[in-house]
C-alpha cells in the first residue's frame, strides 16, 4: 500500500480498521484536555474499562461470602485459575495443560531454572542474549552462584552472551545457532528474550529451539515482550519453558501476575526438581492435607501458593477481551499500524534533515509492535517536548526512544498527530 503524510489518509485507515471499536475499551489518560498519543504499552497496557467490574466482583464476593467465596462464589477462588488455562493457550500456542498463572516473571523464571537448569560439572552454561533485560541477568548470575556453592561449576564461565556484531543493532540468526553450536555438549540452557525489550527485534523461537535441542540443552523463553504481541506456537514448536508478564501488551495492570508454560512432553517426569507448595498438589486431595506431595499433572504442578484473586481478576479480563478479538487480527493491524509509523517516521526525517534512525529491523517478519528510534541530534529535551504535548513514548539511555503502536488502542490518527508534533518539537530547538 503506498502511504501518504496526511490527516485524511490516517483518517481512512481508521475507517477501515476493524479493531477499531475497541479503542473505546480502553481509558486513555489525559494531558491538555487530550486523551495522549499512547506508545508505552510495551511497558504498561493501558487500563480496560471492562477491568473494574472483574475485580469489583471478587470484592463484592469477599464482602458477601468472605471465606465461602472460595468455594460458592460465582467463579470460586481455588478453581480461578483454571479459567485461563483455555484462553491464554491459544494467545501462546500451547495445550490447555502446558500453561498457568502464578506469581510474578522473574519469581516464575527462577522456579522454572529450579526444574530445567540443573548444571554439571560438564553441562553447565547458559546462553542468553547481550545487554539482556537486567532482571534476567541478575537471575542468571545468581542461579549460577547458586549452584556453584552448591555443585561446584565454575561461575567464571557459565553464562555466553550471544553479541551483535560491530556497528549492528541486531543479534544475527546465523551468530546464536553458530553459538549454540560452540558451546555444545557444554550447554545446559538457552534463554533468551523472544522479543528484544530495547530493538524490538523478535527471535526466531522455532530455529533457535530446534538448534538447543540438538546439542541436548534445555530451552526456554522469557516472552515479556511476545506475550500478547506476536505469533507464538510454544508446544509445536517444542519450547521447554517459558514466563511472560501480563501487565505489557496484556494489559492487566501494574507488576500483576505472570504466565507460564510447561511443554506436556515434561509433565510425567518425577525426576524434575521443583520447589512445591500446597496449590501445585492433586487438586482433588488438596485439601485432605497430606503429607506426600503429588503435583498436578501440566503447568499447575509448579504452583506453590493459592493464588492472589484480586490481581487475576484484571488478568482474566485482559484474556477475554484478547480471545474475543484474537491474535490473527491484532497481528494483521499491528504489521500495518507498525509500517505506517514507520512511513511516517521516515517522511519527517526527510522534512527536517534530521538524523534519527530506526534500530529495529526493517523486516517486518523480525518485528512485531515496537520501532525504537536511536536520536541522533536531538535526546532527551525532544523526549520532553513529546511528554508534554500529549506523546507518552519511552526513554532508553543512551539515546533511544521506543514507540509501541498498541493494535487494540492505537490509531492511525495518532500515528499521523504524531508525526507532526515531532517535527515541531525537532523544528523548534
Ligand atoms: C518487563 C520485563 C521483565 C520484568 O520482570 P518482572 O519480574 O515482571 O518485574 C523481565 N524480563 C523482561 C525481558 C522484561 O521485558
Amino acid at each position: 500500500m503506498n502511504f501518504k503524510n496526511t490527516l485524511e489518509f490516517a483518517q481512512q485507515l481508521d475507517a477501515q480498521d476493524s479493531l477499531r471499536s475497541y479503542q473505546n475499551e480502553f481509558i486513555f489518560p489525559q494531558v491538555n484536555n487530550q486523551k495522549v498519543i499512547y506508545f508505552t504499552g510495551n511497558s504498561l497496557g493501558l487500563q480496560p474499562k471492562r477491568t473494574k467490574t472483574y475485580v469489583d466482583e471478587v470484592m463484592n464476593d469477599w464482602a458477601n461470602l468472605a471465606v465461602e467465596g472460595h468455594f460458592y462464589a460465582d467463579k470460586p477462588w481455588w478453581d480461578y485459575h483454571e479459567r485461563f488455562a483455555a484462553p491464554l493457550s491459544k494467545i501462546v500456542g500451547a495445550l490447555s495443560s502446558e500453561v498457568t498463572v502464578m506469581n510474578t516473571l522473574t519469581v516464575n523464571l527462577h522456579l522454572l531454572m529450579v526444574s530445567f537448569y540443573r548444571p554439571t560439572a560438564k553441562r553447565y552454561k547458559i546462553i542468553c542474549e547481550e545487554k539482556a533485560f537486567p532482571s534476567d541477568q541478575y537471575m542468571f548470575q545468581s542461579q549460577v552462584q547458586f549452584h556453584a556453592q552448591n555443585s561446584g561449576i565454575n561461575p567464571n564461565d557459565a553464562i555466553v552472551e550471544i553479541k551483535r556484531r560491530e556497528g549492528e543493532h541486531n543479534i544475527r540468526l546465523e551468530d546464536i545457532i553458530s553459538k549454540i553450536n560452540e558451546v555444545g555438549e557444554e550447554l545446559a540452557l538457552v534463554l533468551i528474550g523472544g522479543v528484544n525489550y530495547y530493538t524490538g527485534q523478535v527471535f526466531d523461537i522455532k530455529t533457535i529451539t530446534a538448534a538447543g535441542h540438538r546439542v541436548g540443552a534445555k530451552v526456554g523463553w522469557d516472552l515479556a515482550h511476545a506475550a500478547g504481541n506476536i505469533k507464538l506456537e510454544l508446544h509445536d514448536w517444542e519450547v521447554d519453558f517459558a514466563a511472560w508478564c501480563s501487565y505489557k501488551y496484556m494489559n492487566s495492570g501494574p507488576g500483576n501476575a505472570s504466565g507460564c508454560f510447561v511443554h506436556q512432553k515434561h509433565h510425567n517426569d518425577s525426576t524434575l526438581s521443583r520447589f512445591a507448595g500446597w496449590w501445585g498438589h492433586n487438586k482433588e486431595r488438596r485439601f485432605k492435607m497430606e503429607p506426600q506431595f503429588d503435583p498436578v499433572h501440566g503447568a499447575d504442578g509448579w504452583q506453590i501458593s493459592n493464588l492472589p484473586i484480586l490481581s487475576l481478576a484484571p488478568y482474566l479480563a485482559s484474556v477475554h477481551l484478547f480471545d474475543e478479538v484474537g491474535m490473527e487480527a491484532l497481528i494483521a493491524k499491528r504489521d500495518h499500524i507498525t509500517s505506517y509509523l514507520e512511513f511516517i517516521l521516515h517522511e519527517i526525517d526527510k522534512e527536517v534533515e534530521s538524523t534519527f534512525e530506526i534500530i529495529t529491523p526493517s523486516n517486518p517478519e523480525e518485528r512485531a509492535s515496537q520501532l525504537s528510534v536511536f536520536l541522533h541530534g536531538e535526546g532527551r529535551s525532544l523526549f520532553d517536548y513529546l511528554m508534554k504535548n500529549g506523546v507518552i513514548t519511552d526513554w532508553r539511555e543512551p539515546n533511544v526512544i521506543r514507540l509501541a503502536p498498541v493494535p487494540l488502542y492505537t490509531s492511525y490518527e495518532d500515528m499521523y498527530r504524531f508525526g507532526q508534533i515531532l517535527k515541531q518539537g525537532i523544528l523548534q530547538k
